[in-house]
């Protein structure tokens, strides 16, 4: 059983890495952003409500992205384990979690913020499937199309200078806090994410997890 979450700063590497572990494990990814900017492409109530949040910057409430998640984890694929990115983001949200599940994994990737200002100013993502592409780091291979479905590959508003400030500024503030609550149960794992070889971080985290 592998009940996982990912914490690290926007830029460590979350999703590529999310991406490499679901397909190794069978698992699926739940990341809160990219099923906020799922709601927000379809024009949902909670993509209306948390829109506003998140193009400034801003966490959207707790009370939205918990019921989001709750929701989520009760799916039949979810029975097996799963990998979460982006949730928990706050002390609170790490508590409404404990309520609904058990975690077995809290692995931290680790970070420069030279690093982080590198990689999120050339990353590019998917508007139709969420795949995660690097001008440099990881072109596609035909310049903004999708590799895996062809869809459109823009730059996230969020990930726009002002924007990055803000959220590393919560980052600090709100989520690297959680490492703390981990740690006192033993489950926090440290991982270098400052390789710029996705697979190798990958690899390494797939050591700490097991088979
Ligand atoms: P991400 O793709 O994880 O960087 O998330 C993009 C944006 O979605 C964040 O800047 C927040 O506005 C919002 N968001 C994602 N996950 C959460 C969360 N756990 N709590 C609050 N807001 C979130």
């Amino acid at each position: 059983m592998k009940n996982m979450i990912l914490i690290g700063a926007q830029g460590a590497g979350k999703g590529t890495y999310a991406a490499i572990l679901t397909k190794k494990y069978g698992i699926p990814h739940i990341s809160t952003g990219d099923m906020f900017r799922e709601a927000i492409k379809n024009q949902t109530p909670l993509g209306v409500e948390a829109k506003g949040y998140i193009d400034k910057g801003q966490l959207v409430p707790d009370a939205l992205t918990v019921k989001l998640v709750d929701e989520r984890l009760k799916k039949p694929d979810c029975k097996k384990g799963f990998i979460l990115d982006g949730f928990p983001r706050t002390l609170s949200q790490a508590e409404a979690l404990d309520k609904i599940t058990k975690l077995t994994h809290v692995i931290f990737l680790e970070v420069r913020e030279s690093v982080i200002m590198q990689r999120i100013g050339g990353r590019i993502q998917c508007r139709k499937c969420s795949a995660i592409f690097h001008k440099t780091n990881m072109p596609p291979k035909k310049e903004g199309v999708c590799d895996k479905c062809g869809g459109e590959l823009y730059t996230r508003d969020d990930d726009k200078p002002e924007a990055i400030k803000k959220r590393l500024a919560i980052f600090h503030e709100q989520t690297a806090p959680l490492i703390g609550f981990y740690d006192k149960k033993k489950l926090v794992k440290r991982i270098d994410a400052n390789n710029p070889v996705p697979q190798q971080v990958a690899d390494e985290i797939i050591q700490v997890l097991g088979e």
